[in-house]
């Protein structure tokens, strides 16, 4: 009996391309002995395409998988054992559609709705963090409403941070909408562009000039392991959407050459973070860290994060032993398990 899994993939957010790019991937590697996967297109309005569509914009890529199952029909989930929401950002990282998932009593992979929304809200990870002792930059969450109605406090509450910062959309991911001001003249367009992609936009101190960046992968559910820490090295001032996408702009160093202890206090502070947004299945989870000083700084978490052959999260994976295949299977395993 072979474990019938749905793929949802694309979705609606600014992310689109890089969900269709993990779901090519999945579906190559999800072992046909043992899965039946049905993939499903969520276009960037957010409708559901049925199989031929589907077909039409992965290029074909299911049919190096498994087969294809039955004809779908939007929003139609019965008859499938699990269903992996394999999307990222607003309306399929956000909680959103784990919420109708959880309504259609499906399993699924990943965390569940509070998990999921927590995580996504860069503003509400940081309170929920900060709970429980994780370190964290300085940052202050600014709304549209403010940033149209008062923006002189918009830009003093900016300048409370120093130069350079970020300028961050609160709930999307791959940097889109992400701005690195050098200056308060930087602060105008920087707020313009976040604000055209989230009603909160995140401020942050940068944690220093060029911080090293460091992340860790987490499996499991309530009792979560981490991976080996591994670390991104890139020429750019930050690691923006072109510098994750492009071919050879970025390195990824498995493990990462930090010393043991800072490898150790990493993994204890991603499952701490894991455990306190109630996160489930797989997160990513990336920090600072100022060589320097030694400062460590949680900056973000992924609850569905970039899932490609070359990722980070399935890298971090391998250096554990784990091959690409068998993790997706533990992760559909563990969508199964009681929770
Ligand atoms: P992901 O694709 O990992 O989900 P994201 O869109 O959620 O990314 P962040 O990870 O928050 O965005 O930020 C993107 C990048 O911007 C970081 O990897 C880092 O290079 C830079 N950056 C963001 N915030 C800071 C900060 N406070 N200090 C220094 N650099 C930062
Ligand atoms: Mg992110
Ligand atoms: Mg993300
Ligand atoms: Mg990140």
């Amino acid at each position: 009996q072979k474990t019938r899994v749905l793929l949802l993939c694309g979705g609606q957010s600014g992310e689109h391309a890089v969900s269709l790019m993990s779901a090519q991937s999945v579906l190559a590697a999800l072992p046909a002995s043992h899965f039946e996967v049905t993939p499903l297109v969520i276009d960037a309005a957010g409708r559901w395409l049925g199989r031929a569509d589907t077909a039409r914009v992965l290029g074909g890529a299911q049919d190096s998988a498994a087969p294809v199952s039955s004809e779908l029909r939007p929003y139609e989930v019965a008859g499938f054992d699990v269903i992996w929401p394999l999307l990222h950002g607003p309306n399929g990282e956000d909680g959103t559609v784990q919420g109708f998932l959880t309504l259609t009593g499906a399993a699924y992979v990943g965390s569940g709705v509070l998990g999921s929304a927590a995580s996504m809200d860069k503003v509400m990870t940081k309170q929920v963090l900060a709970s429980v002792g994780v370190p964290q930059v300085e940052y202050r969450l600014v709304t549209r409403q403010a940033w149209r109605s008062a923006p002189e406090s918009v830009r003093i509450a900016a300048g409370s941070l120093g130069y350079p910062q970020f300028v961050k959309p609160a709930n999307l991911g791959s940097s889109v909408g992400i701005s690195r001001a050098a200056g308060p003249e930087d602060l105008e367009a920087a707020l313009d562009l976040a604000f055209s992609l989230d009603r909160r936009v995140i401020l942050e101190a940068a944690a220093s000039h060029k911080p090293r960046e460091l992340e860790v992968g987490i499996l499991g559910n309530d009792a979560p392991q981490a991976s080996p820490v591994g670390e991104l090295r890139f020429e750019a001032l930050f690691y923006d959407y072109t510098t994750k996408y492009t071919e050879g702009q970025a390195s990824m160093h498995i493990p990462a050459p930090v010393p043991a202890e800072v490898a150790a206090r990493v993994r204890e502070l991603a499952l701490t973070a894991f455990k306190a947004l109630d996160c489930a299945g797989l997160a990513r989870i990336d920090f600072f860290y100022v060589e320097e000083t030694g400062e460590l700084y949680l900056n973000e978490v992924n609850t569905m994060p970039g899932f490609t052959t070359t990722s980070m999260y399935p890298k971090l994976w391998e250096a554990a032993g784990l091959s690409y295949a068998e993790l997706v299977t533990r992760l559909v395993d563990l969508a199964q398990e009681e929770r």
